[in-house]
C-alpha cells in the first residue's frame, strides 16, 4: 500500500502555502548605544537580500533611537514573500545605575508572546496568527578585546532564557585580526564559564547531522561584524561599506568582515530554525507559564 508516497507532493503544498500566506520573521538589535545597532539594522536591509525590494530615495540618517522601534520591508523573491522586521531599540546601560536596564527589553518580547498567547487562545481563531514575536535578538558586544563585562554576562543570561540570542563584537574594524581571534575565544569561554547558551544551543541540535553543522557556526560566534549604510564604487561595483583613509572596508565581503555570515544565518541558513526554536521551546515556555499562573 505505502510503496510509494509521493512526499514531494506534500512539499510542493508547503511551498504553494507559504507563497501564498508569506511569512513573518522578527529581528531585534539588543546592546548599549553607540555599538551600531541602528547602522546593522540599515545594513541588513540594504544588503543584497532585501536590496531588490528597497526603495531608493529613502535614505535618512537615523537619529540617537529613544524608543523601541521596528522597521518592516516586505521581501519578494521567487514568489515568497517575507515580511522582516527589525526592531531597534535604545542603547541600555547607559546610566550610572545599569540596574534592571533590561526590563524594556524583556518586557517587550513577553508582550509579543502574550499577544500571541491571547490570539491563540480565542475560541474562534484567526486562521493565522500575526506573528510578532522575536525570532532572533542580536546582542552587540563592544569591542573592547577584554573580557565579557559583567552587564553583558548579566543581559545575554536574561535574554538567553526567554529569546534566541546572537552575540555580535560590533564594530569589529577596530580590532586586529589577532584580536579579534582572541577575543572571539574569550567570549566563547566565558559563555560555557557562566553555562549561557546562545544561538545555535547545542540542546536544541536535531540529530548528528544537525550538530556537526552547528558545531561550525558555534566555533565562529560571536561574529565580528561591520555594519555600514553607504554605498562606494569599488572596482566599477557599488558595495556597502565604510570608507577609511585606509580603503574601504566592504561589509558585505567575507574577507573583511563576519556580516555575512551574521545576515546567512539570520536571514538564509536558520531562518526556518529560529522560527521553530522560538515557537516550541521559548514560547511554549511562556505559554506554560502563563497557564500556571491563570490556574493558581
Ligand atoms: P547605536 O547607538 O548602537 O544605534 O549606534 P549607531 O548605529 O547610531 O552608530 C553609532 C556610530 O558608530 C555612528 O557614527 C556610526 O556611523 C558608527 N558605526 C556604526 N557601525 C560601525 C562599525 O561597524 N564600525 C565603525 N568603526 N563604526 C560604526
Ligand atoms: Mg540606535
Amino acid at each position: 500500500l505505502f510503496g510509494y508516497v509521493g512526499i514531494e507532493a506534500v512539499l510542493d503544498q508547503m511551498k504553494i502555502k507559504t507563497m501564498k500566506t508569506g511569512f513573518e520573521f522578527n529581528i531585534m538589535v539588543v546592546g548599549q548605544s553607540g555599538l551600531g545597532k541602528s547602522t546593522m539594522v540599515n545594513t541588513l536591509f540594504k544588503s543584497k537580500v532585501s536590496r531588490k525590494s528597497s526603495q531608493p530615495g529613502q535614505e535618512e540618517r537615523i537619529p540617537k533611537t529613544v524608543q523601541l522601534q521596528s522597521i518592516t520591508h516586505i521581501i519578494q523573491e521567487k514568489g515568497v514573500k517575507m515580511k522582516l522586521t527589525v526592531t531597534d531599540t535604545p542603547g541600555f546601560g547607559d546610566q550610572i545605575n545599569n540596574e534592571n536596564c533590561w526590563d524594556p527589553i524583556i518586557k517587550y518580547i513577553n508582550e509579543q508572546y502574550e499577544r500571541y498567547l491571547r490570539e491563540e487562545i480565542l475560541i474562534t481563531r484567526k486562521r493565522k496568527i500575526p506573528d510578532t514575536r522575536v525570532h532572533g535578538c542580536v546582542y552587540f558586544v563592544p569591542p573592547t578585546g577584554h573580557w565579557l563585562r559583567p552587564l553583558d554576562l548579566e543581559f545575554m543570561r536574561r535574554l538567553s532564557k526567554i529569546v534566541n540570542v546572537v552575540p555580535v563584537i560590533a564594530k569589529a574594524d577596530t580590532l586586529t585580526l589577532e584580536e579579534r581571534a582572541e577575543f572571539k575565544q574569550r567570549i566563547q569561554e566565558d559563555l560555557k564559564t557562566h553555562a549561557i547558551s546562545v544561538y545555535p544551543q547545542e540542546d536544541f541540535d536535531q540529530d548528528p547531522e544537525d550538530r556537526a553543522l552547528n558545531d561550525r557556526i558555534r566555533e565562529k560566534i560571536p561574529f565580528a561584524v561591520v555594519g555600514a549604510d553607504q554605498e562606494h564604487q569599488v572596482n566599477g561595483k557599488r558595495v556597502l561599506g565604510r570608507k577609511t583613509k585606509w580603503g574601504i572596508i566592504e561589509v558585505e565581503n567575507p574577507a573583511h568582515c563576519e556580516f555575512p555570515l551574521l545576515r546567512d544565518l539570520l536571514i538564509r541558513s536558520h531562518l526556518q530554525d529560529l522560527k521553530d526554536i522560538t515557537h516550541n521551546v521559548h514560547y511554549e515556555s511562556y505559554r506554560v507559564r502563563r497557564l500556571n499562573e491563570s490556574n493558581r
